[in-house]
């Protein structure tokens, strides 16, 4: 592999190295590849860039492939989930007997279910995320982590970032292999979902509300999205859970109104955790899931995200459920499927809880929470599962095999990060958009990918968090 020869040199003459650093950085600061300071991550002042590779990692042609094919049925696999009220309390209802933050989600939609919908229209921006798991005969396979409906993550700002790789790539030497990184301009097919939903719901002067976050980190990717809006004739407002607790509400039709501005859209970037929330903000989630906006997501939609429901998909016969004369599409989706393993009350719970127990680095054990950092491995899972192993708190989580991506060597470009080789692994995500309104679906689209990369020593590497960077693939 020409990156990894490159690399290896880079290393053996450390000027030369440090002036392509210097010049991938200013390459970033130059295509707005740019975030705010963790220390002043409300401040419009002070930004550094986005952490990124120097080199783009390669990653196998087919998979890359497979792995946006596959993008549109999960689009309507999540559409479909969120219309089946009977599936969603089947998979869910040993979970939120247990773990309080489902229960208080499960809350939100069946008041609404009980209300009745309102709104028929309704738009996903969603992002499934995929490992290349090794085998032990060498081969790699697209597997999948978890698909995400709920404030998705990962464009914006970084749509560039392929500008910069080949540029660095010509600079090493390597101007042919820069053919073979992917673009990533993700962002406009994003706006589109939010722009057809918005459209759909017909009203000019009502918003898009982007409900956020109170510590805004991510402000200029969220911006990029935005201007693309406002570009569009779109009309943006930015919201917090608090705003909406003390100017929201809804007229007599439902409508949602915000200090008095008509909201036609509103898009969550905030709210997956139950840290989000107060009694007060559940309240305000409430009010918006209940009124006559277009959600992105609705609450049904950001159930079906739970790993509970990621876990319930791969028992057999579930998939058939939702496509039962499609046994080619079931048939591509389960490819991408590992071993998921319930933890209910029963024998099958029991005999999950007893492998883990015997081979914990086998497994990954998931409460359901997303935004990273939740998730037990190894010696941790083991004393958690010990402590839970008869109790039916266990049902808070489920079991997944855990994947191993072979590493690769790279050097990590983070702000006040030393200049290192790493081994690294990467996670390859795609974006799909789904628009349906009523019966008809308008809009069903995969529009682009993700690469992360981290250190292969982290079990986990969220971007946000700070032990991911983005990453371009470069095809082999
Ligand atoms: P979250 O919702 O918090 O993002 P994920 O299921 O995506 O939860 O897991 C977070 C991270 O943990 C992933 O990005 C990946 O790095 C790691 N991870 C998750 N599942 C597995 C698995 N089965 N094998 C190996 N690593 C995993
Ligand atoms: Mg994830």
């Amino acid at each position: 592999m020409a990156t990894a020869e490159i690399l290896q040199e880079l290393i053996r003459s450390p000027d030369r190295l440090q002036a392509v650093v210097e010049e991938a950085k200013m390459l970033a600061f130059e295509k707005g590849i740019l975030m705010r300071t963790r220390d002043a991550p409300n401040s419009s002042e002070v930004v550094t860039f986005q952490p990124f590779t120097l080199l783009p990692s390669p990653v196998p042609k087919a998979a890359y492939l497979q792995a946006l094919r596959v993008q549109t049925h999960l689009n309507t696999l999540m559409d479909k989930i969120s219309q089946d009220a009977e599936f969603l309390e089947e998979a869910l209802a040993g979970c939120v007997q247990v773990d309080d933050y489902t229960a208080k989600l499960f809350g939100i939609f069946k008041q609404v279910q009980k209300e009745g919908r309102t709104q028929s229209i309704v738009v996903s921006l969603n992002r499934s995320d995929y490992m290349l798991d090794q085998s032990e005969d060498g081969s790699a396979s697209l597997k999948q982590i978890e698909v995400n409906t709920f404030s998705v993550a990962g464009f914006g700002a970084t749509d560039r970032l392929p500008e910069v790789h080949r540029k660095i790539l010509t600079a090493v030497g390597l101007a042919a292999e820069s053919e073979f990184i992917m673009d990533a301009k993700r962002t406009s097919g994003m706006c589109d979902g939010l722009a057809k939903g918005w459209e759909l719901y017909g009203r000019e002067k009502a918003v898009v509300l982007f409900l956020v976050e109170n510590v805004q980190i991510s402000r200029l990717s969220h911006r990029v999205l935005e201007e693309e809006l406002w570009s569009r004739n779109i009309p943006v407002i930015r919201r917090k859970f608090s705003d909406v607790s003390r100017g929201g509400s809804l007229d007599e039709s439902k409508r949602l109104f915000i200090d008095g501005q008509e909201v036609a859209v509103v898009y969550y970037r905030n709210g997956y955790m139950p840290q989000h929330y107060t009694q007060q903000w559940w309240e305000a989630r409430l009010l918006m899931e209940r009124s006559l906006a277009v959600k992105c997501p609705d609450i049904s939609t950001h159930l079906g995200g739970t790993k509970k429901v990621q876990q319930v998909l791969a028992r057999p016969g579930v998939l058939e459920r939702f496509f039962p004369n499609q046994p080619q599409v079931v048939e591509q989706i389960r490819a991408t499927f590992t071993g998921l393993y319930s933890l209910d009350m029963g024998p099958e719970g029991d005999q999950a809880v007893e492998a883990a127990l015997a081979t914990p680095d086998r497994f990954v054990l998931k409460p359901q929470r997303e935004g990273g950092g939740n998730n037990l491995y190894g010696d941790e899972l083991h004393r958690v599962l010990q402590a839970l192993r008869s109790s039916p708190e266990r049902m808070a989580y489920i079991l997944m095999d855990k994947l191993r991506p072979s590493p690769v060597q790279n050097i990590l470009l983070k702000r006040d990060f030393p200049l290192q080789v790493s081994d690294c692994v990467g996670e390859l995500g795609v974006f799909g958009v789904f628009v349906r309104n009523g019966e008809e679906t308008v809009m069903n689209e995969c529009v682009g990918h993700l690469l992360k990369t981290r250190s292969a020593q982290h079990d986990e590497g969220g971007i946000s968090s700070g032990a991911g960077v983005s990453d371009s693939p470069l095809l082999v």
